[in-house]
């Protein structure tokens, strides 16, 4: 396991996918034209190029725990200015996910011996707080798993709100150049579901 079994991969990636499509990743040396760019969750099991059955070089990816956009961050900051400005996307995606441990997390408020997480995850309270105002968890196991979704969809919401705290992000929607487009990964179904349209672009 580990680095063997990621170094193998990578050699079956290397005989399989790429040599039946050299032609394809030969012309991705010349750069980048992805359609679409997502914020989405480290979580292992939801990696959008598998999910949404894309190759290398159609979809420009930022996965944090949770996909949180906090206002002001430098990083998730540097991904909207590089991909809105310089790559010219014009879709910007929110993606959360069905058994998210971040929103989990952040519903169980412990935060035991962390010394990051707690901090990280307090940009998605004000998620917690609207729906904790509907309704505490509930004990029963298919509720709370229902309270849990109604959750990291909530989450979604507020980060696509926390997007707009950008300039690069709210110009460009202004101006009909950027749709900004929350999806939920239902890991139950495998399915994606629209959370927000957004609004759609202006043609030219
Ligand atoms: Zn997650």
């Amino acid at each position: 396991m580990g680095i063997e079994k990621l170094m193998e991969g990578n050699q079956t990636f290397v005989e399989n996918e790429y040599a039946e499509n050299i032609e394809y990743y030969k012309a991705l040396l010349k750069g980048q034209n992805p359609h679409v760019m997502m914020i989405g969750c480290c979580d292992s099991r939801v990696a959008p190029e598998i999910t949404c059955h894309a190759k290398p070089g159609e979809i420009f990816v930022h996965r944090n725990i949770g996909n949180i956009v906090p206002p002001g961050d430098w990083n998730v900051g540097t991904f909207l200015e590089y991909g809105i400005r310089h790559l010219k996307i014009n879709t910007l995606v929110v993606c959360g996910h069905e058994e998210c441990g971040a929103m989990k997390a952040l519903a169980s408020k412990k935060s035991g011996d962390d010394v990051l997480i707690p901090g990280w995850l307090r940009h998605a309270h004000t998620a917690l707080d609207t729906v904790e105002k509907k309704g505490e968890k509930p004990t029963d196991p298919e509720e709370a798993r229902k309270w849990q979704s109604e959750l990291e969809i909530e989450n979604v919401k507020l980060q696509l709100a926390h997007l707009r705290t950008y300039s690069v992000v709210k110009d460009a929607e202004d101006a009909g150049k950027l749709r900004v487009v929350g999806l939920y990964y239902r890991m139950s179904t495998a399915q994606l579901e629209v959370v927000d349209p957004g609004r759609p672009l202006k043609v030219e």
